[in-house]
């Protein structure tokens, strides 16, 4: 099992397929197969399944998170993606918003067996209705195959003062009749219009049709939102 070069520590790799290394050894999340190396456990992350894989599969290369990162993951299902993710931060935390009842039954039961993961019932385009959570997170992480998934993802990143954020972008959900191309440069456009600078823009295919996965940081730390003597957070 060999480490991933920028992403060390926390990507691996053996015989050309991915692995994280497991935060719960024995579990599986979606059937995932299991694999023991010198006494660690490493559940194989599957590009099929998993758009933050397949970005990796395809050659993408500006992976953020770092061992300790806070996470902000909108649109978490039943915790596919999330449980890798949570696998990579295993010393930092990763809050998972997803709006379905249905879905987030399925995710606490993922997260309750993982100590870093923290379900949370709410709508990607309010982050006020989760903000008592986090005050401020690393990085903001999405996949909500909705209309205006730009625009959301930097609202995400202008409440929690996100650094990095990572966009997995479904042109279907934005204009079925439009092309993916011009809704992914329009997309871009819009991220880089709220003051981002784009480091990757990589399409998914084969693995995942009409997706793209969008990287990007803020151009200029934002100072750090403080507590007023209130208790109030101001900017
Ligand atoms: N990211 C997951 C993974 O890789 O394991 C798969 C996510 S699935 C493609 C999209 C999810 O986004 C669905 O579960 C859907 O309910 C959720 N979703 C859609 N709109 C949302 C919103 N406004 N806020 C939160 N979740 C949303």
């Amino acid at each position: 099992m060999e480490t991933l070069d920028f992403a060390p520590g926390m990507v691996f790799t053996e015989r050309g397929r991915l692995y994280t290394e497991s935060l719960c050894p024995g579990k599986r999340v979606y059937g995932e197969r299991l694999v023991s190396s010198k006494g660690k456990e490493y559940r194989e992350w599957d590009p099929r399944r998993s758009k933050l894989s397949a970005y990796l599969a395809l050659g993408g290369k500006q992976f953020p998170f770092r061992k300790d990162s806070t996470v902000l993951y909108l649109g978490a299902s039943s915790g596919t993606t999330p449980s890798h993710v949570g696998d990579i931060c295993s010393e930092g935390k990763v809050l998972c918003v997803e709006i379905s009842q249905r879905m987030f039954r399925e995710l606490v039961s993922t997260c309750s067996a993982r100590r870093n993961l923290l379900p949370v019932l709410g709508d990607a385009t309010d982050p006020g209705g989760y903000s008592a959570f986090a005050d401020s997170v690393d990085i903001v992480y999405q996949d909500v195959a909705q209309k205006r998934q730009a625009e959301i993802i930097c609202g995400n990143m202008d409440a929690f003062n996100a650094k990095y954020g990572m966009l997995a972008i479904k042109a279907r959900s934005e204009d079925v009749t439009a092309s993916p191309e011009s809704i992914f440069r329009e997309s871009e456009k819009t991220i880089a219009g709220r003051g981002f600078e784009i480091l990757d823009a990589r399409s998914l295919e084969p693995y995942e049709k009409s997706h793209e996965m969008i990287v990007f940081r803020r151009e200029e730390p934002r100072e750090r939102r403080t507590r007023s003597l209130s208790g109030e957070t101001v900017s």
